[in-house]
This record gives structure tokens, sequence and C-alpha cells, in this order.
């Protein structure tokens, strides 16, 4: 079992599953921060109380885990406590790019490190992610022209920035081309490390059939907006003249939560995912618990706690053999 994000969410669905019985080198928890808890170290004030109940959110609790009124420090130690007593396996400094299900069940997962393959997969990364932006100041008048994914927009026959020389810059460029825009890639490295095989030779294959210009080595230092709305792009390298295109599409790394949902081919009604008994989503096998599957009213600690149990009876439910202790 793979668990991503090792928020409140994350971290009780490992410690059910440890709790039912599966061994630990067979659950791992990946987390993008350096540390548990990203959302409640950034956005909590040092001296606010964790409430039990909030938003009104009964403080009943029906899984191992569970909060009392206590400070931040005290919930920050008691997650702490729960991944040592459980001996959790949690790598830290590993973003999840990518959650592909496998035709024959099971799931492979891309990571900043490495892949991995998962019989389950439970998403537990809660709803405050957000795309990388430029580090430069982006013209109001061109926000219509900015794109951090391609999932809500269709761009068509357009002339088409990509910025950026990861997979999903290539998987961009690609999409772009199929729609019949013009396409240029902006990448500040001269080489392309990062790429998989397939995205790698598909760019390459691009760029030689001419449908693809590849800005080798170039830094964005300036947009403007031209008359008639479109950006002008300045680059820090003084052997590139200003570009001007009709929209930007950046790949700079990070992604919405919902992005990242839609991205694996989740089912949605709306902007809620579809979600079956114990936080299944359509995709069997894949889990989401957390704030992610809270709703409109939002979620709790305690209800994190609450929805990775009931997903883990819902686990064993289907599968017993898996889990020892039902
Ligand atoms: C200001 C504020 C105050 C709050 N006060 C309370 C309170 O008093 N009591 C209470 O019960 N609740 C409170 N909440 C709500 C509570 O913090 C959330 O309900 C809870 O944190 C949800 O847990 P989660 O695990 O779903 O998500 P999160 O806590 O958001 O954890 C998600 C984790 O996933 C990681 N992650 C994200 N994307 C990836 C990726 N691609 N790969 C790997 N890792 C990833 C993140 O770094 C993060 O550590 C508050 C929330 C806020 C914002």
């Amino acid at each position: 079992m793979i668990i991503i994000g090792a928020g409140p969410g994350g971290i009780s669905m490992a410690a059910e599953a440890r709790n039912a019985g599966i061994a630990g080198e067979k659950i791992l928890v990946l987390e993008k921060g350096e540390t548990h808890s990203w959302a409640l170290r950034k956005f909590y004030p040092p001296a606010k109380v964790v409430t039990a109940n909030y938003k009104g959110i009964d403080a009943v609790c029906t899984g191992v885990m569970c909060i009392t009124d206590m400070s931040k420090d005290e919930t920050l130690t008691y997650i702490d406590q729960t991944i040592e007593q459980h001996q959790l396996a949690v790598h830290y400094n590993e973003i999840v790019n990518i959650v592909r299900p496998l035709a024959t069940g099971g799931f492979t997962l891309e990571t900043s490190n490495g892949k991995y393959e998962a019989r389950r997969c439970v998403i537990a990364i809660g709803i405050l992610g957000k795309p990388n932006k430029p580090a430069y100041r982006i013209p109001a008048s061109l926000n219509k022209r900015i794109h951090y994914d391609l999932t809500s927009e269709v761009v068509e026959n357009a002339e088409c920035l990509v910025v950026g020389g990861g997979d999903t810059a290539s998987e961009y460029c690609q999409y772009l081309v199929q729609h019949d825009n013009r396409v240029t890639l902006s990448y500040r490295q001269t080489e392309f490390s990062r790429l998989n095989r397939i995205n790698h030779e598909s760019l390459m294959a691009l760029e030689q059939r001419g449908q693809v210009v590849i800005l080798r080595g170039t830094n964005i230092n300036r947009l403007e907006d031209e008359e008639g709305g479109r950006a002008v792009v300045h680059f820090e390298e003084t052997a590139f003249a200003p570009l001007t295109f009709d929209h930007i599409v950046y790949a700079l790394g990070g992604t919405t939560p919902t992005n990242f949902l839609k991205a694996i081919g989740i089912e949605f009604d709306g902007v809620a995912p579809v979600l079956k008994q114990g936080y299944e989503t359509s995709v069997p096998g894949l889990y989401l618990i957390g704030d992610l599957s809270a709703g409109k009213k939002g979620g709790s600690i305690n209800l994190a706690f609450n929805m990775a149990a009931e997903a883990m009876r819902s686990i064993c439910g289907g599968t017993p053999e898996l889990c020892e202790k039902v």
C-alpha cells in the first residue's frame, strides 16, 4: 500500500493499516515536505488551540488515532509518536507526480526520486496544493493567456510557449501540437535529463519534424502585454530576442489537487470526486481520504482519522487475507 501525503489523513491511514496487521514493509508513505503535517506547520499560528470538534464536526473517534483539544506542538508530537510507535515508513522530500492505474490492477507511481508499484494507493494530499509559479511578475491583463495545466481549457490553433523541462512540459508540447498549435518550449537547462524515455523520444521527434521549437538554456526574466493583449516574453540571455505568444503554459512542478486526481482518471460529479463505500474512487483500489473527501464544508483532523479507519475497514472487508485482525 502506498499512501500519498503525510498529513493527519496519510499518517492515520498507515497506522490503521499497521493496526489491521499489515506488515510495516508493505506500507509506504510518500510526503513532499521535509517533515509530516506540512499544512499544520504552515497555516496554524504557533499559539493556536487545535480543537477536536473543528467546524462543529463531532469529535467522536472511530479508529486508532484521536485528538482532544490540544496545542499545535502537542498535536505534532502526537503524530510524531504515532509514526514511531507503529514504525511507519515515511519518505520525506519526495513528491508524487503521477499515479498510473494498471490494466491488470494496482498502480505505478512516479515521484521526484523514482518509481514504485503498489497494489493499493491511498491519496491524502489535502486541498492546499498549488502549481509552482514563476518568480517574475505576471501582468494581470495576461491572466487569460497564462495556464498552469491543460485540463480545464482547450487551447487550439494558437502560438504557444511551454515553460519547463520535465515530463509534464513534454506532454503539454505533445498535446498542444495535436491541437494544431504552433509550439515553442523554453527550458533553462541544455539537456533534458529528467524526461522518461517515451517523453524524451516524443519531444525529440517533434523537434526534428519542426513541430516544436526548443529554446535550450533560456531563462525568462519578464513578461509584458502587447497591444492586442498577446504576451511578449523577454529572456535573460541577450542572444534570444523577445518573442510574442497567444498562450503561455507553465510546467514548473506542483499542481492543484483536483488536477492531480483528474490526471489519474478518477471520475468526478461536478467538482467532487465520485466516491464509493470506504472512500474508494471510480478506480478500483484507489482511495481518497482527509480534506480531499470532506466536501464543501471542509474537514478536520479527527474526520481525517475516522476516514482512514473506514477506508481500512472497507479494504479488509474486501480482502480479509490482507488484514490479520479482521
Ligand atoms: C488555518 C487552519 C486551521 C485549522 N484548525 C483546525 C483545528 O483546530 N482542528 C482540526 O481538527 N482541524 C483544523 N484544520 C483542518 C485540518 O488541518 C485539516 O482537516 C487536516 O490537516 C486534513 O488532513 P489531510 O491529511 O487531509 O491534509 P493535509 O493536512 O493538507 O496534508 C496533506 C499532506 O500531503 C502532502 N502532499 C501534497 N501533495 C503531495 C504530493 N503530490 N506528493 C507527496 N505529498 C504530498 C502535503 O505536503 C501535506 O503534508 C485547520 C485548517 C486550517 C487551514
